[in-house]
């Protein structure tokens, strides 16, 4: 008895409050439904401004503004879990519309790191050498304040057609170097278990890709959504990855952990990407009690990412120092795995660029001078320093004007072939369009 509790660990809790207060006539087997959340999800002026606390006129009109631009989706279950009482609430301020997100500044742009640059076909990002981003739809069943994708709010709703997909899959078939394919969003778990397991079918069918991986926020702010049934669907496909997206240790609810921990028993490994928030998140403490109740929950803290310079979210952004100094706090003060690593997402879709406080202060031919998480300094005493020369020497103004990369190169080829196919194809490739379409 005491063994089955522990294996499943099903909430041992009441449910928040939130949920009595606020949808006092829903029943267990409605709040249970992952399809009665998402239809009852706050996205409506109206509703919203219920919940939002007394705004004077001008802010109203502003906060309308706001909605037309950047559309708000709260499911009820995360509407449940913030703190109405408190106007900073983490929780709230990750799921409702700010005024702020019109105030734009000079850093925000629609699409920092370039997605649509390194888009080989529709939807399939190939960015780094041996794997891909492949985005099935732009619906979430949140539509998270900070989000990177928030530039895609505006092009309305949509998932991939099916011919969309063939023509991933036929990239990917003729594409040997992927072997990992990341799912991400908008969220994939919002669609159909039946249209998940067709797109896990082929790309299990192609020999080269090894590994799958989601990207999803489903375990945070819909937790009903990991139901026996998907898990069992993930599970036949495995080897396969979820990486999911808590901020905040309010988010780590009873529900929440019962549906990590089905995915885990599922054998399905999981790993969290926390997005540094100014307000949220951005301090040792917070970022501390997050990780350590992740690993208590099986789930590995993966990355904590700076916030990128999306337009909309510029009041989310900190600075660099901040994540520095929040990893400095962790390292040595807790558990190794459970200190994530600090990445900023370079811009011009340079890819992630990992950050580390400084612990190697300098380094002489026999010895390295080290710094351990106390700020002691140590001399360590090596024969020789002679595989320093692998390391990739600080670049002169010179390396760094003339620097050349694969990716840049696959880029400016796919736009050249673009061009080619387009200025011979012609009329042709509208046919070719319509029969796709047709068949
Ligand atoms: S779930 Fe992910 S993709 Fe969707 S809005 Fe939130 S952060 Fe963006």
């Amino acid at each position: 008895m005491a063994l089955t509790q522990l294996a499943t660990n099903e909430p041992k809790e009441e449910p928040p409050s939130g949920r009595r207060a606020l949808f006092p006539d829903a029943t267990d087997r409605q709040w249970n439904d992952w399809t009665w959340q998402l239809r009852n999800a706050a996205a409506s002026l109206e509703t919203l401004l219920k919940f939002s606390g007394p705004l004077s006129n001008g802010e109203r009109e502003k906060f309308k503004r706001v909605l037309e631009k950047f559309p708000a989706i709260i499911p009820p279950y995360y509407l449940s879990i913030i703190n109405f009482d408190n106007p900073r609430d983490p929780v709230r301020m990750q799921a409702f519309p700010s005024l702020e997100e019109i105030d734009f500044n000079v850093h925000g742009v629609p699409d920092p790191l370039e997605e649509e640059e390194d888009m080989a076909v529709p939807g399939l990002i190939h960015r780094y050498p041996d794997r891909v981003l492949m985005q099935i739809t732009n619906i979430c069943p949140m539509n998270c304040r900070h989000c990177t994708r928030k530039r895609e709010w505006e092009e309305g709703k949509w998932a991939r057609t099916e011919p969309e997909i063939e023509r991933m899959i036929e990239y990917l078939s003729q594409t040997p170097e992927v072997r990992d394919v990341l799912i991400s969003g908008g969220d994939p778990l919002i669609l159909s278990n039946a249209k998940l397991e067709k797109v896990l079918a082929k790309l299990r069918a192609i020999s080269h890709i090894e590994i799958v991986r989601f990207g999803t926020r489903f375990p945070v702010v819909l937790p009903q959504r990991i139901d026996e049934e998907l898990c069992a669907l993930l599970k036949h496909y495995r080897p396969l990855w979820v990486n999911t997206h808590f901020n905040h240790p309010q988010e780590i609810t009873p529900e929440a952990r019962a549906a990590c921990d089905r995915l885990i028993c599922a054998g399905i490994p999981m790993n969290n990407q926390t997005v540094l928030m100014k307000g949220v998140n951005d301090s040792v403490a917070v970022i501390k009690k997050l990780c350590q109740e992740l690993v208590k929950m099986g789930v590995r803290p993966y990355y904590l990412y700076q916030c990128d310079m999306v337009r909309g979210t510029e009041h989310f952004q900190t600075d660099i120092w901040k994540g520095l100094e929040i990893i400095e706090g962790l390292r040595g003060h807790t558990t190794g795995f459970a200190v994530p690593q600090f990445v900023v997402d370079a811009p011009g879709g340079g890819g992630k660029v990992p950050l580390s406080p400084n612990y190697l202060l300098s380094a002489g031919p026999d010895y390295l001078l080290l710094r351990n998480y106390e700020g002691l300094i140590f001399k360590y005493q090596t024969s020789t320093n002679e595989s320093r020369n692998g390391i990739v020497p600080f670049p002169t103004p010179s390396t760094l004007a003339g620097q050349k990369s694969q990716r840049l190169e696959r880029r400016r080829k796919r736009r050249e072939d673009n061009h080619h196919v387009q200025s011979q194809a012609g009329s042709r490739t509208a046919s070719e369009i319509l029969h796709i379409e047709n068949s």
